[in-house]
């Protein structure tokens, strides 16, 4: 094998008009497959009016290539508008990169509702909405691949950005359930934290260090992820500049309590609960509930 190939496969990229998403579509389209390049071609903060220019400058560099793409210039919002562009072009969709993205920076004593809320719209329902759209076709295909796009900052957290911070964890717990929900189907779901020169980070990373983020450091996962030959769901990638690594969560080796114990008792023991010198691995709930008793077994 010289390469991992897409040929017959619908792939949908949102805010695929620039950075990462445009990465992920020219991936995609040199590799055979049909790509929808979605973008809404606003400004980086949400406001500013849409140009569509910014999709279709990306259909036409993967046509040029010789690859099949269509723009879409849907607000991911309106997630199932996109994967309706899917369905009427191409008959389906097959992988969904969940990418488009936008920040609203702002110390947490000055942050406004539409700073809130309009961060959660376009990451955490923008990534809801296109998945669920795609749902029922990929159960019905018996063949799904998703992968999202969380942050560092949802790992880690960042100063003025409590608004992004918390759609990024979310999207982290969405597609981990994903994952859950959809293993009996092949569809897989996956979650990158990465880190790219784009329009978002030029504002804030000196230009040296932006010159060592291309954006191509991040793209060549997704393939492996979204191939008909990956196992891999459920899973938590942080990459970019060069270096790919999987990120997963420990336990301390904590202590065991009787219920209502003295919280005194706590307090002496705090050394034994924060101590991650002989760290424990996290197993999914469903691991240690009786799975019979959870809705699953939903039959399409
Ligand atoms: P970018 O601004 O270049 O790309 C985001 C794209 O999404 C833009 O083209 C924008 O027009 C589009 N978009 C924004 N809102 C949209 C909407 N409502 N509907 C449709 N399209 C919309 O920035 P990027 O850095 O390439 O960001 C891509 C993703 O990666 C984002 O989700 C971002 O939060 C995430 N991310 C990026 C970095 C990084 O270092 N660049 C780090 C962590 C996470």
């Amino acid at each position: 094998m010289t390469e991992l190939r897409f040929d017959d496969y619908v792939v949908v990229v949102t805010g695929a008009g620039g950075g990462l998403g445009r990465a992920h579509a020219l991936t995609f389209g040199s590799r055979g497959a049909k790509v929808v390049v979605n973008d809404l071609g606003g400004g980086f903060n949400g406001d500013g009016s849409p140009k569509r220019s910014m999709a279709d400058e990306v259909v036409k560099e993967i046509q040029k290539a010789g690859g099949t793409a269509v723009a879409d210039y849907n607000n991911v919002i309106d997630g199932d508008n996109i994967i309706a562009t899917a369905v009427e072009h191409f008959g389906t969709v097959h992988i969904l990169v969940n990418n488009a993205g936008i920040l609203r920076d702002v110390s947490f004593r000055n942050m406004k509702d539409k700073d809130w809320d309009l961060l959660q719209q376009v990451h955490m329902s923008g990534t809801f909405k296109t998945s669920r759209a795609a749902w029922p076709l990929m159960q019905k295909q018996r063949f799904g691949r998703i992968v999202n796009t969380a942050s560092g900052a949802g790992t880690y957290g960042n100063f003025g950005q409590t608004n992004y911070c918390a759609a990024k964890a979310a999207i982290i717990g969405f597609t981990f359930a994903l994952a859950e929900e959809g293993a009996q189907y092949n569809i897989n779901a996956n979650v990158l934290t990465p880190i790219a020169a784009s329009r978002l980070t030029q504002t804030v990373m000196a230009p040296d260090l932006l010159a060592k983020l291309d954006p191509g450091f991040v793209a060549p996962i997704v393939p492996v992820l979204a191939h008909k030959t990956s196992t891999d769901t459920g899973r938590l990638f942080e990459l970019g500049g060069g270096c790919i690594t999987r990120f997963r969560w420990e336990r301390s080796q904590g202590i065991e309590i009787s219920a209502y114990a003295n919280p005194l008792e706590l307090l002496e023991n705090w050394q034994n609960i924060s101590d991650f010198s002989k760290p424990r691995y996290v197993r999914p709930v469903t691991s240690i509930v009786d799975s019979s008793t959870l809705p699953s077994a939903e039959k399409t």
